[in-house]
């Protein structure tokens, strides 16, 4: 059911492929799919950013957007980015070797969106480098793209010293430039790599065991959201590299259907 290219991947992720007996009811369903022809091109023709959706599938599970300071609407690239370099409103700016703005293709229709810069992507000043960058590589990979064409970015722009967990302030503080981001991106779908990351984006306190397998909204016009575990815990517990797996293939299933409601007008 696997393609051979898929294999590779799976490979460098570490995962046997094969469906239990007992799959819940999405991985069954996208098992099914995975030979299906592959997802449509990332590099995408230049895109007019869509209007508010009409609507949304059923089953995602929204959330009222937050009331946050209008501190980056209306901003381009080059002003976001640049507001972003001489940002200081959290302590964070104190310590930081440079800002980690976000890398990949501007409009993309994939976004991954991790916690905060680490000590490496704080020195190279690009997100989910190292080991850990290596293995989002490969789950990108999984998904039949590249990691030039899906769009990276953290909910934090600067490092948290000594890798501690982001501070609820401080991802307030940044959330102005993250939504920007996912305005101008405008993905079909953002992947939420992590727990903190997810329950930053979701505003939410809920385990991410409860979080993986629905999907969820993020930011004023409700982008879909599907969650994941963070490479770095994947190098730590290897045993959950089949779940991320999972995770993918829902995630690609779930992609094909905003695909074909936008294109037949049901999400503008
Ligand atoms: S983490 Fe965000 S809000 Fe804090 S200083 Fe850096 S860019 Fe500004």
């Amino acid at each position: 059911m696997v393609s051979a290219r898929q294999a590779a991947y799976l490979q460098a992720l570490g995962v046997d492929v094969y469906v239990p007996r007992s799959s819940p009811p999405w991985q069954t369903e996208v098992a099914a799919e995975v030979d299906a022809p592959a997802v449509p091109a990332v590099a995408a023709p230049a895109r007019v950013p869509a209007p508010k959706p009409a609507r949304a599938p059923s089953s995602i599970v929204r959330r009222e957007p937050i009331a946050l300071p209008d501190i980056a609407a209306n901003l381009d690239w080059d002003e976001l980015r640049a507001a972003v370099v001489a940002c200081q409103r959290c302590e964070l700016h104190a310590t930081r070797t440079q800002t980690v703005f976000g890398v990949g293709n501007p409009q993309a229709r994939w976004m991954f969106i991790g916690e905060a810069p680490g000590a490496e992507e704080d020195k190279q000043g690009e997100p989910f480098v190292g080991r850990a960058g290596q293995l989002l590589t490969s789950m990108i990979r999984a998904l039949g793209l590249r990691r030039e064409d899906v769009f990276i970015a953290n909910v934090l722009k600067c490092r948290p010293p000594d890798n501690r967990d982001p501070k609820p302030s401080e991802a307030v503080s940044c959330r102005g430039f993250l939504e920007r981001q996912v305005a101008l991106v405008n993905p079909t779908l953002i992947i939420a790599v992590g727990r903190i990351a997810a329950q930053n984006l979701l505003a939410t306190e809920t385990p991410i065991t409860k979080l993986r397998g629905k999907v969820h909204s993020f930011g004023a016009q409700a982008w879909p959201v599907v969650v994941t575990y963070h490479p770095a815990y994947l190098l730590r517990s290897p045993g959950e590299k089949r779940k991320s797996w999972q995770d993918l293939l829902h995630a690609r299933q779930l992609f094909g259907r905003l695909e074909q409601e936008s294109a037949s007008g049901g999400r503008a």
